[in-house]
């Protein structure tokens, strides 16, 4: 049965607040299409409606939402979305109607009759709307047909807003994803400072995760314990920045990292940041955010204290040697002096060692270079017999000191090696020099060769005054020394450890200490690959 006219106006009402209400309210398409379908079909007391929205990519029509036709009957309909112009409805009518039929018969379902709606919106065709009829012909009364024609509209707004949606939404997700993903700290700041945006680069960098530091004012995360800069983002407001032409400010300053507690350890380590803030602007000169770009500076802070390090170390290393052969070569030119041959031989034998040390300090300085400028390059030989090397050096060190014994044993089948014959003595040196360096009492200086299926292994072990377990990683680091009366007293530039895990490393081994289980001092050792 059709409505009357009045119905069709409450109806008209009802239907229209009902659907801008459901378009306002930001339902999905679907319920918004299926809510818009069912107010068309009970219009013309029809049974079943249909929308297909037309795809510009394919150019071609698919079914988004129907009512009253079971999902297994869908199918069905296809032949009505096919070669059909979505926008001139009038031309193919009986084309039209005689697949109806088809579809009626096929699908058992009755549909006699059907009404069709162009969705059309700012001249662009976004669907149709079919509306199926059973029984005699019913004649579209033309506030019904205005009627329809409004829902359609409402439809094609609907689908509209959905697209931009849905547009707005992936470039959003896509934004997101740039600021998650940057390499540089990247955070979002309201006006009142709070933070909105912290990204994965900026959590790693400060120690808290995102979800801790979103919501936060600016200050309760970044906890300056020194500033580079005279002025925070505090200060710089309360200056009147933005200004125009100072856009930007940058800070730059010391940060400790808080405590964290998922952590046993407190990392309460200090990072330095270089930070820019930039205003984000509305269009009537406001600021509304701060986007604020965050670089981790204490890589570039460590590098200049190891520089620091490096000129001073190298500076006193270098002089140490040079002053005592030039205050004896000073002493033996004395002519008023006359020197005994045993004080001249003891002389330019210091000489001579002084020279040999500042040999070494250059050699290493050299492979310093060489290391960093990616020019280390190991000189390969297929049968390196490490045992050899090892009694070379124990033997020059053994000549060199009496308070020390120095003892080599080595399997009898210790086999060639693989490796950088020169270097690998350069590791030998070092390790048997410390042991006697880090000994002062004397002892027994015990170096050891080991047999493995698949590697050697070479170790030295002294009594000397030991290294606690902690140093295991700073004391490969170059220029470190460790901080005891003794390294004051020793000469040494703390780059001998740094270079043996160089070159053991470059051999594919690797090299360790431990303290002795079973007395004092300590044992370094090394393991490289068997060929
Ligand atoms: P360089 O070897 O450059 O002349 P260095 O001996 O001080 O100087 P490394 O060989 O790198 O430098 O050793 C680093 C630090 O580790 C030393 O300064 C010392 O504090 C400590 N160390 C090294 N070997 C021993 C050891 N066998 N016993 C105790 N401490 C050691
Ligand atoms: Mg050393």
């Amino acid at each position: 049965m059709a409505y009357g006219l009045v119905d069709v106006r409450i109806l008209q009402r009802e239907y229209l607040l009902a659907i801008s209400r459901a378009i306002t309210a930001e339902l999905d398409l679907q319920d918004v299409l299926r809510l818009i379908l069912r107010a068309a079909v009970e219009l013309v007391a029809g049974k079943a409606g249909m929308v297909a929205l037309h795809h510009p990519e394919t150019d071609s029509l698919r079914v988004a939402a129907v009512y009253g036709i079971p999902a297994a009957m869908v199918d069905h309909f296809a032949p009505l979305l096919r070669d059909i112009p979505p926008v001139d409805t009038s031309e193919p009518e009986a084309e039209l109607t005689r697949r109806l039929q088809t579809i009626a018969r096929r699908s058992n379902l009755g549909f006699t009759q059907m009404v069709r709606l162009p969705m059309i919106s700012g001249g662009e065709a976004i669907g149709l709307i079919y509306v199926f009829l059973s029984g005699t012909p019913y004649h579209l009364p033309s506030e019904a047909a205005s009627l329809l024609g409004s829902f359609a509209e409402q439809a094609a707004i609907a689908v509209k807003n959905a697209r931009l949606y849905d547009q707005v939404n992936k470039e959003k997700q896509r934004l997101d994803a740039i600021i998650q993903q940057n390499a540089d700290g990247v955070m979002i700041l309201d006006r009142s400072l709070r933070i909105t945006v912290f990204n994965r680069a900026l959590s790693r960098m400060v120690g808290r995760l995102p979800e801790e530091a979103i919501g936060q004012p600016h200050e309760a995360v970044f906890k300056w314990l020194l500033l580079k800069t005279n002025m925070d983002l505090h200060e710089a407001l309360a200056n009147g920045w933005p200004l125009p032409g100072a856009a930007h400010l940058y800070v730059e300053g010391d940060l400790q990292r808080p405590y964290d507690e998922h952590l046993e350890a407190a990392d309460g380590r200090r990072v330095s940041l270089g930070i820019t803030y930039a205003p984000l602007m509305d269009a009537d000169g406001r600021m509304t955010d701060i986007i604020a770009n965050v670089r981790d500076l204490t890589r570039y802070r460590e590098e200049e204290a190891l520089q620091k390090t490096f000129i001073s170390v190298v500076s006193h290393e270098l002089k140490t040697p040079v002053s005592i052969i030039k205050g004896y070569a000073g002493t033996l030119r004395r002519q008023d002096a006359h020197w005994s041959p045993e004080i001249i031989q003891d002389s330019l034998a210091v000489i001579e060692e002084e020279a040999d040390n500042l040999t070494d300090l250059i050699d290493s300085l050299l492979e310093v270079s060489r290391l960093q400028a990616g020019t280390f390059n190991l000189e390969v030989s297929e049968d390196v017999q490490l045992d050899r090397v090892v009694e070379n050096t124990a033997r020059k060190f053994g000549s060199q000191s009496n308070k020390h014994t120095i003892s080599v044993q080595f399997p009898q089948d210790f086999p060639p090696i693989w490796g950088d014959e020169r270097r690998l003595g350069q590791v030998m040196n070092n390790l048997i020099g410390n042991a006697i360096k880090y000994s002062p009492d004397g002892g027994e200086i015990l170096i050891r060769g080991e047999l493995h299926p698949q590697h050697v292994t070479v170790a030295v072990r002294d009594s000397g005054i030991g290294i606690p377990d902690h140093e295991q990683h700073r004391i490969f680091q170059k220029f470190s020394r460790l901080d005891n009366a003794l390294s004051r007293k020793t000469e040494g530039t703390g780059l001998g450890l740094f270079l043996c895990k160089a070159i053991i490393e470059a051999h594919n081994g690797r090299i360790w200490f431990h303290k002795n289980p079973d007395g004092p001092g300590t044992t370094f050792t090394f393991s490289l690959p068997r060929n």
